[in-house]
């Protein structure tokens, strides 16, 4: 049938009132002609993504570059970034104090093997000073476990320091720029 050969009635044709498919009715009303999503294009003069130079501002949820002071929605960024340090310099100390006492924990014990170890190496020198008729090797062989003892409670302890000893080190020495390179990786939420 070609286009000239129209039914005889075409002129009582009248426009379709229902839609050719109701699914696709559906589909528009779902995801199509929604302005909050036209709204949530990214705009090209924000950054792209965040990264080390960007933070997301807090009142209106979109990226911002770290070096502007007050974010477009005239939200004041730079204080928001302190409060961010802040909360984050904070969260450092108690991090550090938890662990000094969980390490504290693990140490006491090798206080009490040392004090078993302590016998062994007084007892001998005792001997020899105030009760040995003569000067004898044979009290110093008990010296070895003694010295056994304490190096193995010195050395276990010196080992379990040192995650702490970092943790002091890093507390001794970071500043805002550690913050804001740390902020990338480990990002902190602050509630409102
Ligand atoms: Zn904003």
């Amino acid at each position: 049938m070609s286009s000239t050969d129209l039914p005889a009635n075409v002129h009582v044709l009248r426009p379709r009132k229902v839609s050719l498919s109701e699914k696709l009715d559906l589909f528009l009303d779902e995801h199509g002609l929604e302005l909050k999503e036209a709204a949530k294009r990214p705009d090209p003069s924000r950054p792209k993504s965040i990264n080390g130079n960007a933070l997301v501002c807090a009142a209106c949820g979109e990226a911002e570059y770290l070096t502007r002071e007050y974010c477009r929605c005239g939200h004041y960024l730079r204080g928001q970034l302190e409060d961010e340090y802040c909360a984050w310099e904070n969260q450092v100390h108690i991090e550090h104090s938890e662990l000094a006492d969980a390490i504290a924990l693990k140490i006491k014990p090798l206080r009490y093997l040392f004090a078993v170890g302590l016998p062994f190496l007084v007892g001998p020198m005792l001997y020899l000073n105030f009760w040995a008729d003569s000067f004898t090797f044979y009290p110093l062989l008990w010296i070895a476990p003694g010295i056994l003892i304490g190096g193995i409670a010195a050395l276990t302890e010196r080992f379990l320091m040192r995650p702490l000893e970092a943790s002091a080190h890093f507390l001794n020495t970071y500043s805002i720029e550690t913050f804001i390179d740390q902020r990338f990786f480990q990002p902190r939420v602050i509630d409102q």
